[in-house]
């Protein structure tokens, strides 16, 4: 018998099949039963459209069967079959695009997993055999043919006998103790059940069962025998291709924790069905609290990809926003190539038709969900929240038209989240801006000078997650209303009368204040308000950067440079206002020094660290002993 070679590309692709240190290679079975079932399928659509082809639908299956002694592993199919030519063609080339992107790929070693990413088709079967032999009879032919690879070297192909047409692959199990699995019966089920569930054709294979014995006499002793059936294994049609209304709320439920291992109850299912440019069926989840990792960078977003019924990916982030990265569930479109690749991925027209509508579908069930399951809601914003208002940020601020009506604050209101258009929808005829205001805790943001003395005046948000100012940032106007943080230097443009008065007096005080400066050189301003209740004096900025902003900056690198341009705001209804001014005439330096030290407080008092704490405890130590 003539060996042949294979060509070049094969060669590398078997090669790297061979050798593969892959970890996940039991998707060889996927990759061979999607074969079997694609035939069958030929075979199908050519019975549908050629009058003189008569087979029987009902009778298309897979089987397969194990043979323990002779490591064997087979899988046979009633499909289309090859003849002669095309066992030559189609399993000595490498002829497909996908396997094409992978030879591509397949130069760097790290792509190494891209194998269990998407198809690699028929060569993965080496990844676990030392040799391979497919029979097979094309549909019409009387002749059959065997060909027989032991890997790189090359194939033969021979002459044979096959009673009927379709294909037979038999796989000649690698010895060694790891692949000792693919010879389990019960291995295999599982395999078939993991990839292979919603294969169109039955997958049928002899399972064994222990039964009780009848028995014969009343008194005779319990008995069990061993019986051997043909089982179809895979479920054949799956949750996400039936039928909506007769599916339960349980069995969503039910699927979700058994396909995401998530023992807590959803919030939301979403179930499409999708037909017209592009078809697709996806049922997607979300849950109910994020997972542990949920917000450091090992989460990895995505859903499960199917192409027809066979899963081509495990998570296929395309077809997520990183602001829905929480959505668990699956997509199923039969216009998606089976061998899609990484690459090929991010310009798939098809994919990413799917994945904006899927946004979509996603943003408008969680609009629904929030006017008319708020308590859901809120659990909801509990868990995720943080992830859509990182969505306002991120991108430049590309997607917050979609997401800001989504996102939620606490509010002075009540202390329950609202969200902006709730706010919007309390306010006085007169108020012209939206409130916020930012801190550790509700309790911190509450007690500071200015936010004591403003929510009795205005509903304020409060911004405790560092995120959520940021999000506010980017927002920056919501239906016309700016959106001002109460500490910020200037808000009191709503009373003129007031505003003009207070700039007057700070005039008449420049003097003062620029001395007072020469103290604390880091202060861009003082000035005089009339805005605190008790409190003496408070800090506050102005332009971009707000003091909360600067803290949670902070902690990042290279953030020195990122700093709050600060202002001193001294109640000018407070004795304290009194005394500096008559310091300015009696004692400079003293001045100095006072100003010092209401700049320290004012730090204290918005939860920020003192450079100089030696100095301040001198200072007040001295000023307390007088
Ligand atoms: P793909 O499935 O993407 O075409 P594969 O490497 O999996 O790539 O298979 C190569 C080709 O071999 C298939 O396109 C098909 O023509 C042929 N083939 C493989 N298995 C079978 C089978 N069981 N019956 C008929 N043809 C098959
Ligand atoms: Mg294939």
């Amino acid at each position: 018998m003539k060996m042949k070679e294979f060509k070049t590309e094969s060669k590398k692709l078997m090669d790297l099949m061979i050798n593969s240190i892959y970890t996940n290679k039991e998707i060889f079975l996927r990759e061979i039963i999607s074969n079997a079932s694609d035939a069958i399928d030929k075979l199908h659509y050519k019975s549908l459209t050629d009058s003189n082809i008569k087979v029987n639908k009902d009778e298309f299956k897979i089987n397969i069967s194990i043979d323990k002694d002779k490591r064997l592993l087979i899988i046979s199919d009633n499909g289309i079959g090859m003849s002669k030519e095309e066992l030559e063609n189609n399993l000595g080339t490498i002829a497909k695009s996908g396997s094409e992107d992978f030879k591509a790929n397949n130069e760097h070693k790290e792509d190494i997993d891209i194998i269990g990413q998407f198809g690699v088709g028929f060569y993965s079967a080496f990844m676990v055999s030392s040799k391979v032999e497919v029979i097979s009879r094309a549909y019409g032919s009387e002749e059959a043919n065997m060909w027989v690879s032991e890997g790189v070297d090359g194939y033969s192909i021979s002459k044979c006998d096959k009673d009927s047409y379709g294909t037979d692959i038999i796989l000649t199990i690698k010895s060694g103790e790891e692949y000792n699995e693919y010879l389990d019966n019960y291995k295999i089920q599982e395999l078939i059940r993991k990839y292979s569930d919603y294969i169109t054709v039955p997958i049928n294979m002899d399972v064994e069962h222990r039964h009780l014995k009848e028995k014969k006499n009343e008194s005779d002793k319990d008995e069990y025998e061993t019986v051997i059936e043909n089982q179809t294994i895979n479920s054949l049609v799956p949750l996400w291709k039936r039928n909506k209304s007769k599916i339960s709320e349980e069995e969503y439920n039910t699927f979700y924790s058994d396909k995401f291992f998530d023992y807590e109850t959803p919030l939301l299912h979403i179930h499409t069905m999708a037909e017209g440019s592009v078809n697709y069926n996806s049922l997607l989840y979300v849950p109910s609290h994020a997972p542990y990792d949920f917000y450091t960078k090992d989460y990895e977003k995505g859903l499960q990809l199917y192409s027809n019924g066979v899963l081509i990916m495990e998570k296929c982030g395309e077809l997520l926003p990183d602001y829905f990265s929480f959505v668990k569930g699956i997509v199923d479109s039969p216009d998606l190539s089976l061998n899609i690749s990484r690459e090929t991925l991010q310009q798939d027209k098809v994919l990413k038709t799917i994945a904006k509508s899927i946004e979509s579908k996603i943003r408008k069930e969680l609009e629904v969900m929030r006017d008319e399951k708020r308590e859901d809601y809120e659990k909801f914003i509990n868990a995720f929240g943080a992830q859509l208002k990182y969505g306002i940020y991120a991108n430049y601020g590309m997607d917050k038209d979609k997401l800001q009506d989504l996102v939620m604050f606490y509010s002075s209101n009540d202390g329950k989240y609202t969200t902006l258009k709730e706010y919007v929808s309390r306010k006085g005829e007169e108020q012209k801006n939206i409130y916020y205001a930012a801190g550790e805790s509700i309790s911190k943001i509450e007690n500071s000078p200015k936010v004591s003395s403003f929510k009795d005046k205005y509903e304020i948000l409060y911004c405790i997650e560092n995120v959520d100012e940021f999000a506010l940032k980017v927002i920056n106007e919501y239906e016309g209303l700016k959106l001002v943080n109460v500490n910020s230097e200037d808000i009191h443009e709503e009373d003129n009368e007031k505003q003009e008065e207070v700039n007057k007096i700070n005039d008449e005080y420049k003097d003062m204040f620029n001395l007072m400066k020469e103290a604390v050189t880091e202060l861009k301003d003082i000035k005089f308000t009339t805005d605190l209740k008790n409190h003496p004096v408070c800090l506050s900025s102005s332009g971009e950067i707000s003091l909360e902003m600067e803290k949670t900056l902070s902690h990042m690198p290279n953030s020195e440079f990122i700093k709050a341009e600060k202002v001193l705001l001294v109640n000018s209804n407070h004795k304290i206002a009194d005394k500096l001014k008559e310091l300015y005439n009696s004692d400079k330096d003293k001045l100095k020094d006072y100003t010092k030290v209401l700049y320290a407080m004012s730090r204290l008092m918005e939860g920020l660290s003192i450079d100089n704490p030696l100095e301040i405890s001198n200072l007040v130590c001295e000023y307390l002993d007088k």
